[in-house]
């Protein structure tokens, strides 16, 4: 276990669904033992964005009555973190279907104040492992993933939701 990152901030619960949620391989390994199941990089800059933006909910599904875990008509955040790869949330190969991605609900800054911070000073350790943001008019919550792109290292690619980028760039070129 000492090799494994483990958050200042964020338990393992709000990093992954309820128990119904999980593979049977996951469930016998035990909560505590899977932060390892993820990329480090993901969880070191949750934790960076903690400490400068304060108060951040990714699930929230462990503070509910256990017996609404598995009614999805029931709203709560599951699948903020890891996905399940047949979880109908999202695209077919989300990067949170692979460790690599969050969904960061922020109480007291909005998706575009960190956009606007991420273009100031892209090179600042809360952005430096992130290579792919998602932005649309209204987002209410920040994604940032470690997927791949052709401009990997050199920029931050910015997916549109379905219909915009909220007037970002395509890239956010990385400058000190
Ligand atoms: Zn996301």
């Amino acid at each position: 276990m000492a090799s494994t990152y483990i958050p200042q901030h964020f338990s393992i619960e709000e990093l992954l669904p309820p128990p119904v949620f999980l593979p049977d391989a996951f469930r016998r390994a035990g909560y505590e033992s899977l932060f390892r199941l993820f990329d480090f990089r993901v969880l070191v800059t949750l934790d960076l964005l903690r400490k400068r933006y304060g108060p951040c909910t990714v699930n929230n599904w462990h503070f509910y009555d256990s017996s609404a875990w598995g009614d999805l008509s029931v709203h709560m955040f599951r699948f903020s973190g890891w996905r399940p790869f047949d979880c109908e949330e999202g695209a077919d190969l989300s990067e949170h279907k692979l460790f690599r991605a969050m969904d960061c609900k922020f109480r007291q800054v909005t998706p575009n104040e960190i956009w606007d911070d991420m273009i100031a000073k892209t090179s600042a350790p809360e952005f430096e492992f992130m290579q792919r943001i998602e932005a649309f008019s209204g987002m209410t919550w920040f994604h940032f993933d470690m997927g791949q792109h052709g401009r990997y290292g050199k920029a931050i690619k910015v997916l549109s939701g379905k219909t915009n980028r909220a007037g970002l760039p395509a890239f956010i070129e990385r400058v000190a």
